[in-house]
């Protein structure tokens, strides 16, 4: 089976390449916008390393369908976690290098913990390991360097797989100890298409495209999971039943939204990204602007008419995005959840019935 990364013929090829001439390197370095899908070709890169069919990666057999649902043990990605940065002891725990006190400090973080010496142990299952880091740039400077201690004697059994959206990490000594390739952005209908070669059906994959603004990681989420999407949608739902919501009775949602903050701060904050496509339907759709663009929501939900007859004013709806995006930014730098959310919900278009 050809491979289904949206990534270009070119970048594929060369992955290909490495594979067939057995000349992969020890470390490689994605470089590109995540709408590229730099995390899709890192897994599906993943899966032609331990694919043992003839036209590997085949998406079918033990290794390809496992990395796919990331349950694979040789497989480890390490994600920015609910504080937007990668820490340092989650790098340093690979190596084993971390005491008791700090593994506490990490589960209260609510991040994931690698398996202690991850980087130092045998594979379980394939014939090397492979450790993902999505998204370097979130590793402050000390955190880099201990990656970079790892690197310049880089365990034999470990491929090392970083991707970055940010050009500057290549400026540092990173970028000089790894593989670099370039991912671009591709277009919207690839993304479709894409999705199709990933097992999605033609209407599905269109709609995904369309509400992920080409995301492809995004997308296959979303396709993989349909309780993703259903949460997707009922938050979006909470924007237009917002505006029936009397000031009194935001004020106590607010409470309620800053628990939900406290207890899972990466969820509320991607609720947050939420609501502001619903205000961009609602610009999209009034009669000031009109432009033809498709919408986020299902129809069954809401239909592009029913959100016309709402009356929804462009700057209504754009003061409404900046009063979100202006939460968001407070909210991450560590100001009173509660406060923050009930100035929001103060600030959101209110409709008197
Ligand atoms: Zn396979």
């Amino acid at each position: 089976m050809p491979w289904a990364s949206s990534a270009t013929q070119e970048t594929v090829g060369f992955l290909q390449k490495t594979i067939e001439l057995s000349k992969t390197a020890h470390a490689y370095l994605f470089v590109g916008p995540a709408t590229a899908g730099t995390m899709a070709l890192a897994k599906e890169f993943s899966q032609a390393l331990f694919c043992q069919s003839e036209d590997a990666p085949c998406h079918e057999c033990r290794h390809c369908t496992n990395i796919g649902k990331n349950l694979h043990p040789d497989l480890l990605i390490i994600e920015p976690g609910s504080t937007g940065f990668i820490g340092i002891d989650r790098i340093r725990r690979l190596i084993g290098d971390v005491s008791n006190e700090q593994i506490k400090e990490l589960e209260k973080r609510d991040e994931d913990i690698p398996p202690r010496y991850y980087a130092m142990t045998s594979p379980l299952e394939a014939d090397k390991k492979i450790i993902i880091i999505h998204g370097v740039e979130a590793m402050l400077g000390d955190t880099r360097d201990i990656l970079l201690k790892i690197l310049e004697e880089p365990p034999s059994k470990v491929t090392f797989i970083l991707t970055t959206e940010d050009e500057s990490v290549l400026n540092g000594t990173l970028g000089s100890r790894c593989q670099i390739l370039r991912v671009k952005p591709i277009a919207f209908d690839q993304v479709e298409s894409s999705l199709i070669k990933n097992g999605v059906d033609q209407e599905l994959a269109s709609h995904l495209s369309a509400i992920t603004g080409g995301h492809i990681q995004k997308a296959l989420d979303y396709a993989a999971n349909p309780s993703l999407l259903n949460n997707m949608y009922s938050d979006y739902m909470f924007m237009p039943n917002m505006l029936f919501i009397p000031i009194f009775e935001r004020i106590q949602l607010a409470e309620e939204t800053a628990q939900n903050y406290r207890g899972a701060k990466a969820l509320v904050l991607a609720s947050m990204d939420t609501w502001m496509l619903f205000w961009r339907d609602a610009i999209i759709s009034s009669n000031e602007v009109n432009i033809d663009a498709p919408m986020t929501v299902k129809s069954e939900l809401m239909t592009r008419d029913e959100l016309k007859k709402m009356g929804i004013a462009v700057v209504e709806a754009t003061s409404a995005i900046r009063a979100i995006q202006k939460a968001q930014l407070a909210l991450q730098s560590n100001g009173n959840a509660r406060l923050i959310i009930e100035d929001l919900y103060m600030n959101l278009p209110l409709r008197i019935q």
